[in-house]
């Protein structure tokens, strides 16, 4: 089985860059992704901070031309689920899909997924009214009343977005004031259909065959209410793809691998590029220049095994 010279596990931004600078540095890559390229970016309608599109740019659409981008250079990319990944004295064992291969160096950049709220209801109903993607699910919830839950750039950027459809959004945050940036919280308030529902925490999810409300409960009086909503989008932050390094590498409280800057950790031959790194900002540009970062590492990391 011939090695590879390097694996890049997710192909979201970080990893389809490290696909694009790896593939250019000539080395042997292959990427792995187990959905759509594009990670997280992928579903989110319009990415309006990423440089180079004024008008901002689909996210879908962002995704495919990073994606046409690194195989264009010749980055091979296998859509797969990775099921477990070992050291090896090659390198890394990569098992996926029945398979396996061995590579040099591996870029983990597998992400985050939305966090799930936990409270009753909530399994139940996925699919028939609760979703974690707007732009997957929105154009279902035409003239409809919606509750979004959170107030970070994804809630308050995803209600804007439903306004689109429904005829009601309402932001249900737990504290009286948005953690999102500030130009996006000016348009929620200027927007009509958007109503906001302060210092409130979702109790439960209800309905029949599919969600009809939604208990909340005002966190300083513990007053709980019912909203009469068709659909509920959850938008509580994020959790870290990490299980596949459990017992390799370090972590933070969250679950987020602890490396360094330069994405290189306590494993040799292994970087984290991406959201999947504890840092201090997680948005594309953050991740796309993790995966250029960890492709120099990557080189010097080769370079010197040759040597
Ligand atoms: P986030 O910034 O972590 O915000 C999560 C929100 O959910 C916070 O408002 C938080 O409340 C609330 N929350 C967390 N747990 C909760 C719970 N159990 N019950 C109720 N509310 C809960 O997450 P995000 O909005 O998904 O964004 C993730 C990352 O992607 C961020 O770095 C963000 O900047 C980035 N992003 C950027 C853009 C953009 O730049 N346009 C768009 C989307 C995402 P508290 O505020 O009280 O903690």
């Amino acid at each position: 089985m011939a090695i590879r010279d390097l694996a890049i596990i997710g192909g979201g931004p970080a990893g389809l860059t490290a696909g694009l600078y790896a593939a250019r540095a000539a080395l042997d890559t292959v990427l792995f992704e187990r959905g759509m390229p594009g990670g997280q970016a992928a579903s989110t309608e319009k990415i309006e901070n990423y440089p180079g599109f004024p008008e901002g740019i689909g996210g879908p659409e962002l995704a495919m031309k990073m994606a046409e981008q690194a195989q264009r250079f010749g980055c091979e990319i296998i859509y797969s689920d990775v099921d477990k990944l070992e050291r090896d004295e090659n390198g890394f064992k990569i098992i996926y899909g029945g398979s396996e291969l061995v590579a040099k160096a591996v870029i983990m950049a597998a992400g985050a997924r939305p966090r799930y709220l936990g409270v009753k209801g909530e399994k139940e109903f996925h699919g028939r009214g609760v979703s974690y993607c707007a732009t997957c699910d929105g154009a279902f919830f035409r003239d409809a009343t919606l509750a979004v839950i959170g107030g970070g750039d994804a809630a308050v950027e995803e209600a804007m977005f439903l306004t689109k459809f429904a005829s009601k959004v309402y932001i249900v945050h737990r504290r009286g004031e948005l953690r999102a940036a500030k130009v996006l919280q000016q348009r929620a308030f200027d927007n009509e259909k958007i109503e906001f529902v302060w210092h409130s925490t979702v109790q439960e999810i209800k309905g029949e065959q599919k969600v009809e409300s939604i208990l909340l409960k005002d966190v300083r009086s513990g007053e709980i209410k019912e909203l009469a909503v068709d659909g509920v989008f959850i938008y509580v932050g994020t959790e870290a793809n990490s299980s596949l390094l459990a017992g390799m590498v370090k972590f933070d409280e969250n679950g987020y691998v602890i490396a360094g800057e330069d994405t290189s950790t306590e494993v040799p031959g292994l970087f984290v590029a991406g959201d999947l790194r504890k840092k201090p900002l997680r948005q594309v540009i953050t991740a796309a220049a993790d995966g250029a970062v960890a492709v120099a590492q990557v080189e010097k990391y080769l370079s010197a095994l040759n040597k």
